[in-house]
């Protein structure tokens, strides 16, 4: 398998959740297929996730990677369906891998035991690892680079914005953040900048709205642009700003 050097046969992002934490719009929460060089990586996994993956009949099982940016639900709570579904639904066989910020390896496993109550005896019977990345630096994970930056989101999230490399491509996303200098840095070069808009222009803490992107846009040196994580307002608005906003099952060619 290549490890990122060279034309990549394919390299696409799918949004397979590109809502809010509330449901807005009737989409499901965040995860962001990312696949290049047969190869596939979840950025974020939303408690929806495994049904939102069922829908576009994407396999849980195809996915090799998956990085995540922070500790709230709507970005993580998916992983204890897949992994429920890999060992006593889908008898996986391939090896998952999970990365995340700080505290990702108890947080998962708490919430494991709290949503499956009973399921203490389950085991991976293949090859299943946790890992918590370091910020500002790159990691690299069988050749997918993988590099975190704090992200302004709630503190006890370890709120990270992330930028993964592979194939050739890279793939910048912003996780929940409000506006912060780490997006220039995150979105420096990249194919593409996922970046969260949960407002239209709605003050926000934690958060960034539409006018606060408006002000900052200029600075981001990134090809291509994809709003997310929309609340009402911004859904309502989506058809009228130039960027391009995410829906789910959005394909992005890279
Ligand atoms: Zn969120
Ligand atoms: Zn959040």
């Amino acid at each position: 398998m290549s490890t990122g050097a060279g034309t990549p046969a394919r390299a696409r992002v799918q949004f397979i959740g590109s809502g809010d934490a509330f449901g807005s719009g009737g989409r499901f929460q965040t995860c962001i297929l990312f696949d290049a060089d047969g190869r596939r990586i979840l950025i974020d996994c939303g408690a929806s996730s495994l049904v939102a993956m069922r829908a576009l009949g994407i396999d849980p099982n195809s996915v090799d990677l998956i990085v995540l940016t922070h500790l709230h639900g709507d970005h993580c709570a998916g992983v204890p369906f897949l992994l429920l579904d890999a060992m006593a639904g889908a008898r996986r066989k391939r090896p998952l891998r999970v990365v995340g910020p700080a505290g990702s390896v108890v947080h998962l496993q708490q919430l494991f035991g709290l949503l499956w109550p009973g399921s203490g005896g389950l085991r991976p019977r293949f090859d299943y690892r946790c890992d918590e990345l370091p910020l500002a630096q790159a990691s690299e994970l069988d050749g997918v680079l993988v590099t975190p930056y704090a992200a302004l989101h709630t503190p006890e999230t370890s709120p990270t914005m992330v930028r993964v490399a592979f194939g050739g491509k890279v793939v910048a996303y912003s996780g929940d953040t409000e506006w912060s200098e780490n997006i220039v840095r995150v979105a420096d070069g990249a194919d593409l900048l996922i970046c969260e808009c949960s407002a239209y222009e709605r003050p926000l803490r934690t958060h960034m709205n539409y006018r606060t992107w408006q002000m900052h846009r200029a600075r981001v040196n990134a090809r291509a642009v994809v709003l997310t994580h929309m609340d009402g307002d911004m859904l309502a608005k989506a058809g009228e700003v130039p960027e391009r906003c995410a829906s789910d099952g959005l394909v992005i060619e890279l």
